[in-house]
């Protein structure tokens, strides 16, 4: 019974946009419904995180949900791949750096397996090394983009 939801830290502007939208719903005025109110004309995606630092995986979440976006972790490279194939996706964020497989053997594997598939998510890395050729490195692994962490909103 729940008319609308804020993620905090809450906005004014966004407090004041769910409290308008609910009292024009309350009066019947017919309202177009996004699935995600509070997103205007942006598009809600279904992103896989695949990053192992408890962390950056709570910063990264909390702004991608904040946004309107749906997340799911994956603790390292290996999940990140088996998460792939039970679901669908749109984005993966992909640490360069975890336990089991890293970011850059994930995002081989993957690309592999879209050989077959003809398929092809895009695939953005997370490092925490903007220098030595680690942008090199991502692209030759597969990966379409590249973010330094810590995560910042820009
Ligand atoms: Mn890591």
């Amino acid at each position: 019974g729940i008319a609308s939801y804020l993620v905090k830290p809450i906005r004014q502007a966004e407090l004041l946009q769910a409290i308008c939208q609910i009292l024009r719903k309350t009066n019947h005025v017919p309202l177009p419904q996004p699935e995600f109110t509070l997103l205007g004309e942006k598009q809600a995606l279904n992103i896989l995180l695949a990053e192992d630092n408890k962390v950056n995986q709570t910063l990264a979440v909390r702004l991608l949900k904040k946004w309107g976006h749906t997340v799911t972790i994956a603790e390292n490279g290996q999940e990140a791949v088996e998460t792939l194939e039970n679901g669908e996706f749109d984005l993966i964020l992909m640490d360069v750096q975890m336990p089991k497989m890293d970011g850059l053997e994930a995002t081989a594997t993957i690309r592999m397996k879209e050989r077959t598939s003809g398929a092809r998510i895009p695939i953005i890395a997370l490092t925490a090394h903007a220098l030595n050729g680690d942008r090199e490195r991502c692209i030759e692994a597969g990966m379409d983009g590249y973010v330094s962490k810590p995560l910042s909103r820009k």
